[in-house]
């Protein structure tokens, strides 16, 4: 080989791709200014060197410390991308994949061509991409389609403390396809960066890496920050009291940007909204017009510095209003009144230019906080999580943390999520602080006592330990990974949450069953070592959990999959409808709402025809309410008049959508038309939707108790789960509250004074065995003779401990 062009020595632990080029950047001296502010500019050799001569690196760096945006461009200077192999790097954010690759972009000054991004449904990729920005989610999908991820010669999973799930994934195959690479003489370069020195999960990890990875510790650049706790124990109304200490930050406090962290994108909104009304800073086309404006309502000011303003946000309100309205939530009305009187008579001299940040926002809009704020003005991003450690705003002196998060739960019994607003970890609350004190030593707000911080977890678990895995699983075993347990997991998830993901994926029909019976067959399973079956692996393309990828996998037949779409996001989307039974505080309001239910029950009875539409029950209702609304254009006046929550509609119109692009991605012969429009099911397809929804939540099966099985009064109309000891009932809100079929499936249990279902739809007994074999045990209760099946009569005996309380029933005969 000449000089310059790497040597390949084959078994060699020294990687051969030791790049000896220099491909040059032409960056703007404005740039190039700014980058060599960056503590990572000092490691650059230090950081180079160990990556050429290990195949993996850990580094460690503050916030802000140039981690994200430096790294690949290191990389990329030494030819580590190359028209033969990329360097991919993995957020576990959207907003940080996009916004990074339009930074990095600019300082390289290359177009999105070569630095691109890809996030779940939309990127900027194409065949001259060097260095890719992407979703940990994206690349845990490529590594399904090409498991040596051959396209990549340098991959950087990004972010790496927040221990989301996919990444730890990641980390996990990463440390197997480092090796195998190798192996091939086509080396991988893996880079792990942490805003944290807390990496032992990967470095004192035997099972993961067997040499311990160098770890490269960039110094902070980190000023002094003063932190403020509240003395009284914190308020329910933390948005109201962000909004308060905002203000007097503005009036009291000398110049530089405030930061305020918020749980979610409506409280976001909601906040800006009423800091703009606080702190008017308008913009207008003429200077004139803008003068005149300012001095109408901030009498007080020195309209000589205002002259010049920009343009480009004069559509701001409105835009907003939007992305509210998709955001499923009405927050704000409530939140303005009590003190606004006084805290929104402002006597500040200085406009407030007020910006919103959540992951959701479009790429345009997030660009804007990285941009100084208009000559005159005090910057205020109010945003989520994000701006904890994946974006670094600049020129942020005040930090207000309301010390809350929004975070995803699982509850237990039922498996089913929900979004909810817990305490921050200590290492979050410091993280936010740290914001602060970027350029100059700054303060952090605190809206909760010191007594609370100390009562914060000092971190938080990582995602997979705390929620159900059988999305992963499945994810896994389409990757052949079938002996999960042995998996270099970073941290494990618990072996009962393994366990329960294994068994749910086998009645799914997604993994094989073993093929022995007895004993041995649950000693295998409990080795979880089951494989992928071919429905299992069609399964696990569709992006939504198992069960519903369940559901649409068997709707192609019959034309049923524009209605499993419907029915699937009408089920991921909380509260559809206005609570009509609600008691009125007037005569005028009573009446609005018995002609709402009126209307509403109409709106039913056009779409649910007769016995098999209306056994769908609950599901039907929703399905007709989708067609019914989408039949009317889907407008805010059709959702009110009817009971129907307009911005419910809207976002399951846009699932709907994204499902459908889906579908069609997968299934590239299904050719669905992304038409919100449908007509209502035939009868025939309402029954197959019943044997769809059963077959997806088959553990979610009830019995209703028989007459002769009553233990006591408790048990009255009450139903038989296999989930739970104790009785559950029908929602009063279901259609089926009164019909009371024998087997219904549930989409949810809710506790409230009962245990309720919710989402009631009757299936037919004969179904269960046919459906869900793994759910039915046939042999006589109790006693374990082989499997019997009884010719004469055509029956079968159908029992299994664990369900129905270990009531066995006779099932009809099953047609094959
Ligand atoms: P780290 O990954 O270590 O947290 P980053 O590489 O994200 O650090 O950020 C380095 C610097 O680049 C920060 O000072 C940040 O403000 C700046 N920066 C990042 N994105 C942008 C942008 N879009 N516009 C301007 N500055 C940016
Ligand atoms: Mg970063």
């Amino acid at each position: 080989a000449g000089p310059g062009v790497p040597v390949h020595q084959p078994g060699s632990s020294r990687l051969p791709c030791k790049p000896a080029v220099f491909i040059p950047v032409d960056r703007s001296p404005e740039i190039q200014e700014a980058r060599l502010k960056l503590p990572i500019l000092a490691e650059e050799q230090v950081i180079m060197e160990a990556i050429n001569e290990n195949p993996i690196v850990i580094i460690c760096g503050e916030t802000g410390s140039g981690k994200t945006t430096q790294v690949p461009q290191f990389l990329y200077e030494v030819g580590y991308a190359s028209s033969d192999g990329a360097i991919g790097i993995t957020e576990p954010r959207r907003v940080a994949a996009v916004s990074m690759s339009q930074r990095v972009a600019k300082e390289m000054n290359l177009s999105n061509r070569v630095v691109s991004y890809q996030i779940r449904y939309e990127g900027n990729v194409t065949d001259e991409t060097q260095i890719k920005f992407m979703t940990d989610g994206v690349l845990l999908k490529e590594v399904q389609k090409d498991f040596l991820l051959s396209k990549y010669k340098v991959v950087i999973i990004d972010e790496a403390h927040e221990r989301s799930m996919y990444t730890d994934i990641l980390i996990g195959l990463l440390s197997r396809i480092v090796p195998l690479r190798e192996k091939k003489g086509l080396p991988l370069k893996l880079i792990i960066m942490s805003a944290t020195l807390r990496v032992e999960d990967f470095t004192n990890n035997k099972k993961l890496f067997s040499v311990t990875p160098p770890v490269i510790q960039v110094d902070a650049r980190q000023f002094p920050v003063t932190v403020h706790f509240n003395k009284k124990t914190p308020l329910d109304d933390y948005s109201g009291e962000c909004f308060r200490k905002v203000c007097k930050i503005h009036r009291m406090l000398p110049s530089g940007g405030i930061l305020v962290f918020l749980t979610g994108q409506a409280e976001v909104h909601s906040l800006c909204r009423r800091l703009r009304k606080a702190f008017p800073f308008q913009k207008n086309n003429t200077a004139g017009s803008l003068v005149i404006f300012l001095s109408q309502v901030l009498p007080k000011i020195d309209l000589d510095n205002y002259s010049v303003v920009p343009v480009d946000e004069g559509d701001e309100d409105r835009d907003t209003e939007t992305d509210d309205d998709m955001a499923g939530s009405d927050t704000d009305l409530d939140l303005g009144d009590g003190d606004s009187e006084e805290d929104e008579k402002s006597d500040s001299s200085l406009p407030l230019y007020v910006l919103p940040l959540y992951s959701l926002l479009a790429p345009e809009k997030q660009a804007k906080v990285f941009r100084p704020p208009p000559p005159g003005t005090r910057l205020c991003v109010v945003a989520t999580n994000v701006a904890e450690t994946s974006l670094t705003i600049p020129g942020i002196k005040y930090v207000v943390d309301c010390g809350k998060v929004k975070k995803r739960f699982y509850d237990k019994i039922t498996g089913v999520s929900s979004f909810r607003i817990t305490w921050i970890s200590q290492a979050s609350a410091n993280q936010r602080a740290g914001r602060a004190g970027r350029t100059e030593p700054g303060h952090c707000y605190r809206l909760y006592s010191s007594a609370v911080f100390m009562d914060f977890e000092k971190f938080s678990a990582p995602e997979i330990t705390k929620r159900p895995v059988e999305d992963l699983i499945l994810q896994m075993k389409a990757l052949n990974i079938e002996k999960v347990i042995n998996f270099p997991f970073p941290t494990p998830p618990p072996t009962e949450a393994l366990a329960a993901a294994e068994e749910l994926l086998i009645a799914l029909g997604a993994l094989k069953e073993p093929p022995m019976t007895g004993r041995l067959k649950q000693q295998l399973a409990a080795k979880l070592s089951c494989p992928i079956s071919p429905l299992g692996r069609v399964m696990a393309t569709f992006p939504v959990a198992p069960r519903y990828a369940k559901m649409l996998a068997l709707s192609r037949q019959h034309d049923c999959l524009p209605y499993t779409i419907t029915i699937v996001s009408a089920m991921t989307v909380r509260e559809l409808f206005e609570e009509l039974d609600r008691p009125a505080v007037s005569e005028e309001e009573a009446a609005e709402l018995k002609g709402k239910k009126a209307r509403f029950l109409q709106m039913q009875r056009i779409w649910a025809g007769q016995g098999p539409m209306q056994k769908l029950g609950d599901l039907m209702v929703m399905l007709g309410a989708v067609g019914a609304c989408e039949y009317a254009g889907c407008t805010r006046k059709f959702c009110e008049e009817n009971g129907l929550r307009y911005k419910a509609m809207l976002e399951i119109r846009r699932l709907r959508g994204q499902l459908t692009t889906a579908v069609n991605s997968v299934c590239t012969d299904a050719g669905l038309f992304v038409d919100p429009k449908m007509k209502p099911p035939t009868e025939a397809q309402a029954t197959y939707l019943r044997q769809i929804v059963l077959a997806g939540l088959g553990d979610h099966v009830a019995r209703r108790v028989q007459a002769e099985e009553l233990l006591d009064d408790k048990w009255k109309n009450a139903y038989k789960t296999a989930l739970l000891e104790d009785p559950v009932f029908i929602h009063p809100s279901s259609v089926l509250f009164k019909q009371l079929p024998e087997f219904v499936v549930y989409q949810e249990i809710v506790e409230t004074t009962k245990l309720y279902m919710k989402g009631v739809s009757a299936v037919e007994p004969e179904w269960i065995p046919a459906l869900l074999p793994p759910y039915c045990h046939f042999g006589k209760p109790l006693e374990n003779p082989p499997p019997s099946y009884c010719p004469e009569t055509g029956r079968v005996r159908c029992h299994r401990p664990s369900v129905f309380h270990r009531v066995s029933w006779e099932l009809p005969a099953v047609e094959v």
